[in-house]
């Protein structure tokens, strides 16, 4: 029997004329990400589409783990064709799904067609199977609201499949479809969620992390890169920008009151960030930030700090409490790492008592005593790039 896996479009079967083009971008992350398993077909029919092992080396298993994490597919099976024949789809689903029919004590069988010129009706059809499979498993009970397993048969253009329950996957739409962007990733449990929301819609991330050295340590650095490894796993390959911030937090601490040292500091990120994103042709920021956590996320201070931006900020986690965060965290799979305990650039000269009420015109006043520019560009000309791909 050869297996292959159905993955079932989400959002991308709502776009209308330019579903061909999400289809496609589907397709193309799915082989990309899939490549590592071994070769596969790959192609598309009424709003499935389908990876076929093309060799007998193929690893089924990781290729199924990896396509659960491509976003733009809702739903993902593992099903065998066969014949569409009725006796050939009941001998399928007998011997494809039997341990699973042995091990219920209730089921059903629900079918699709949507190749019309197949003889049965879809009822008849379940009803012929599940009949058939009622013989050979006698200790099953017909339950058609609450069944322990509902097998599914699905008569296609090119063959039909039987199947047991879709799993639910990824969601989201094909990155790459929502244009690109860069996410500032610090070591918290918030900006790798934000980065992995946005990526979810379908947009590709340029990361971009700010470090301190000496005050953030080599381990703050490893860290950082490990979630960015994480989130690999969702995103595909990622490329990190490390950018040295010592020097402006060093200069922003000589000569700016210090109850506005954290408000400049951000100022600084979004420029940096602002400034990247143009080289990289990214049309948007991205950052973790949740109105009220701390001082710096209070309506006031975000104005403050998306002054210095000349493109949207995009911060998907603004309506969102710690602890839905942290589930999403969990369910990405960044947490663990983003609690171990080393610290960021953002920790690093705390003021005692932040302002959370800032006024723009005092800011930009104290600011004026900086070089900006020149803070600016040296920042960005010291930075590192790291390119990471998604492992086995
Ligand atoms: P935490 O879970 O600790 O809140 P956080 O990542 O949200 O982590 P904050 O201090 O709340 O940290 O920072 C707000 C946002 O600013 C972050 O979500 C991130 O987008 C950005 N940011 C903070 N520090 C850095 C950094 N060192 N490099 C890049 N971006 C950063
Ligand atoms: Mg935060």
């Amino acid at each position: 029997m050869h297996e292959i896996i159905l993955c079932k479009l989400g959002e991308v079967v709502l776009k209308g004329l330019n579903r061909h083009s999400f289809e496609m971008k589907l397709m193309s992350n799915i082989r990309r990400r899939t490549q590592r398993c071994g070769k596969f077909k790959i192609y598309s029919r009424q709003s499935t589409i389908y990876v076929e092992p093309a060799e007998e080396t193929c690893d089924l298993d990781a290729a199924y783990d990896a396509c659960k994490k491509v976003f733009g597919i809702i739903a993902i099976a593992r099903a065998v064709p066969c014949p569409k024949e009725k006796e050939a789809i009941f001998a399928t689903a007998k011997e494809y799904l039997g341990p699973a029919l042995l091990a219920a004590r209730s089921f059903k069988v629900e079918s699709k067609r949507s190749d019309k010129s197949f003889p049965m009706g879809s009822i008849q059809l379940s009803q012929w199977v599940g009949g058939a499979l009622h013989d050979a498993f006698p200790h099953l009970t017909v339950d058609v609201h609450n069944p322990e397993l509902t097998v599914y048969l699905e008569v296609r253009e090119d063959a039909a499949y039987a199947h047991g329950p879709a799993e639910a996957a990824a969601g989201g739409l094909p990155i790459g479809m929502g244009g690109h962007a860069v996410s500032l990733l610090s070591g918290g449990i918030d900006s790798p969620v934000s980065s992995y929301m946005i990526a979810k819609r379908g947009v590709q991330l340029e990361l971009l992390h700010f470090a301190s050295p000496p005050y953030t340590s080599q381990q703050a650095r490893e860290k950082v890169l490990q979630l960015a490894q994480e989130l690999t796993v969702w995103c595909g390959r990622l490329t990190v920008h490390i950018v040295p911030f010592t020097e402006i937090q060093e200069e922003i601490r000589r000569k700016c009151p210090e109850d506005h040292f954290t408000l400049i500091m951000r100022r600084f990120m979004m420029r940096l960030a602002d400034r990247l994103a143009h080289e990289l042709c990214c049309k948007a920021l991205v950052t973790g930030e949740s109105l009220g956590q701390v001082a710096s996320q209070t309506i006031q201070a975000l104005c403050v700090s998306d002054d210095v931006a000349t493109m949207p900020v995009l911060r998907p986690l603004i309506g969102m409490d710690k602890e839905e965060i942290v589930r999403i965290a969990r369910h990405v799979g960044t947490f663990d790492t983003s609690i171990l305990p080393y610290e960021d650039c953002c920790t690093v000269f705390t003021p005692r008592h932040p302002k959370t009420k800032p006024n723009l015109e005092e800011v930009r006043e104290y600011e004026a005593a900086l070089d900006i520019d020149g803070l600016c560009g040296k920042a960005l000309a010291g930075r590192e790039l790291i390119r990471l791909y998604p492992q086995q």
